[in-house]
């Protein structure tokens, strides 16, 4: 579970002090890469250049993954490629290996989408076969 709470607080006081800082500011943001990615984002939003910026990433386990369908970000320790539920809409979603410096998550697809209508693959037909078992 990612400390979501933690986050905000952290987020909310950065936020703070972008908005009061003096041009050459430099700021060290050190953490889970979730949350580095995501201070980040703010800070480059709050217009600080990535010069300005020095991450320092202690574990990259914890992900965001953004769904294209809802915009919701859904919280995960899964690594790429696998399938989590969306928390905004429930679709099934592949973890794309795309990273989004300005969402500050990954992509994620509704798993199964490129299958055609109407085929099956060969991943497909198995879990078929453990569904009617
Ligand atoms: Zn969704």
């Amino acid at each position: 579970m990612v400390a979501e709470e933690a986050d905000r607080f952290a987020i909310g006081r950065l936020d703070e002090y972008i908005t009061s800082a003096a041009v050459g500011i430099r700021i060290l943001l050190a953490g889970p890469q979730v949350d580095v990615q995501r201070a980040s984002a703010l800070a480059l939003e709050s217009g600080l250049v990535g010069e300005e910026l020095i991450l320092a990433v202690t574990s990259d386990r914890a992900k965001r993954v953004f769904c294209p369908h809802c915009k919701a970000r859904t919280a995960t320790l899964q690594g790429i490629g696998a399938i989590v539920p969306c928390s905004g809409c429930g679709r099934n979603l592949e973890i794309y290996h795309h990273f989004s410096r300005r969402t500050a998550s990954y992509l994620g697809f509704m798993a199964g989408a490129e299958e055609p209508a109407g085929r099956t693959t060969p991943a497909g037909v198995g879990r078929i076969l453990e569904a009617i078992r």
